[in-house]
């Protein structure tokens, strides 16, 4: 037996690192959990900014301190920001006219998998598909953009080993 999980559930997996843009220069910042998945710090190497955030049970999202609400701030970005920050992730490129975004490194290395079974999969191969089954965002499911998505997280896993800041 597998067992199907909603990916908004599976996310928390990948939520002790993420990478994130910095609020005052701009350029990329782990986000980094430092106990039991409370409380997040970040620390630019950038430009020293640092600021810690906190969430206050499992589920509550936490407010930004510097504008809006988190809820405006994952509107203004298409879902691709930060849980705990609000901030606006460094993992993040157009995609089938959608944003596909990544919290880090074994975030894409998971997408990576699971798109590539689901193909190997409908090609009549024995794919790995069912062990790491997942409810996807619907658009990340069409068979059509699975050419273009393998493509996006090509270009994010080169942004991270390049250190490009674009
Ligand atoms: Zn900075």
């Amino acid at each position: 037996m597998f067992r199907f999980r909603d990916y908004e559930t599976y996310l928390e997996q990948f939520e002790p690192n993420i990478w994130v843009l910095c609020p005052r220069c701009d350029r990329p910042v782990l986000s980094r959990c430092l106990d039991e998945k409370l409380t997040w710090r970040i620390a630019c190497p950038h430009c020293s900014y640092t600021q810690t955030a906190s969430r206050v049970g499992k589920h509550r999202k936490p407010m930004p301190w510097w504008k809006g609400t988190w809820w405006q701030q994952y509107r203004k970005y298409n879902g691709a920001v930060d849980p705990l920050f609000g901030l606006p992730l460094w993992l993040q490129v157009p995609c089938c006219g959608e944003v596909l975004w990544a919290y880090n490194e074994a975030h894409l290395d998971f997408l990576e998998m699971y798109i590539s079974a689901t193909i190997r999969e409908r090609q009549g191969g024995k794919g790995n598909h069912h062990g790491i089954a997942v409810r996807l965002p619907r658009w990340m499911k069409l068979a059509q953009h699975r050419t273009s998505l393998l493509k996006g997280i090509q270009k994010l896993r080169n942004k991270v080993n390049t250190g490009s800041l674009s």
